[in-house]
């Protein structure tokens, strides 16, 4: 038999030494934020290319983090991509609880994120595993900006 939390406890660390889009700044962002984890000292920049549609079509995250904030910005950017902002929004949810009291909804099918339900255990860690999507959930809520001139918003995770 696998071991669950040995192959989520594989993927996290994957993520965390090798991170998905992670480095650059998206061609012709539109979008863009910035995290900070005072808690921890995760800090991290993600730029967006929302399209005319309201889909994410584009995303990529920078910055130093522990292992599971980088795993968890990476694993959402490999989400999010081709997402609608509805559909952004209703993942966000679903991944918050999964994160803090474990209440998910059977309808909406979260894939590789649920490598994060241990983090529950950890409740310092939530504010890591978090800081990604109220990052990029405040790019997302943020009018779209010039191409030429992309100001990142500031998130301080708070909660
Ligand atoms: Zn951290």
């Amino acid at each position: 038999m696998i071991d669950l939390r040995e192959l989520y406890q594989d993927i996290i660390l994957d993520h965390g030494k090798h991170p998905r889009n992670f480095g650059r700044p998206v061609v012709n962002a539109n979008r863009a934020s910035r995290g900070h984890n005072p808690l921890c000292g995760d800090k991290l920049t993600i730029t967006l290319h929302v399209d005319d549609n309201g889909t994410i079509s584009d995303l990529a995250f920078d910055g130093a983090g522990c292992a599971i904030s980088t795993a968890s910005a990476s694993l959402m950017t490999e989400t999010l991509k081709g997402k609608s902002l509805g559909e952004a929004k209703t993942i966000f949810e679903q991944f918050h609880h999964l994160v803090t009291d474990g209440e998910c909804s059977d309808d909406v099918d979260l894939g590789s994120l649920e490598v994060f339900a241990g983090v529950r255990e950890f409740p310092v860690r939530v504010k890591c595993a978090t800081l990604a999507w109220h990052t990029v959930v405040a790019a997302l809520d943020s009018p779209p900006q010039s191409t030429d001139s992309v100001a990142p918003i500031s998130v301080v995770s708070t909660e």
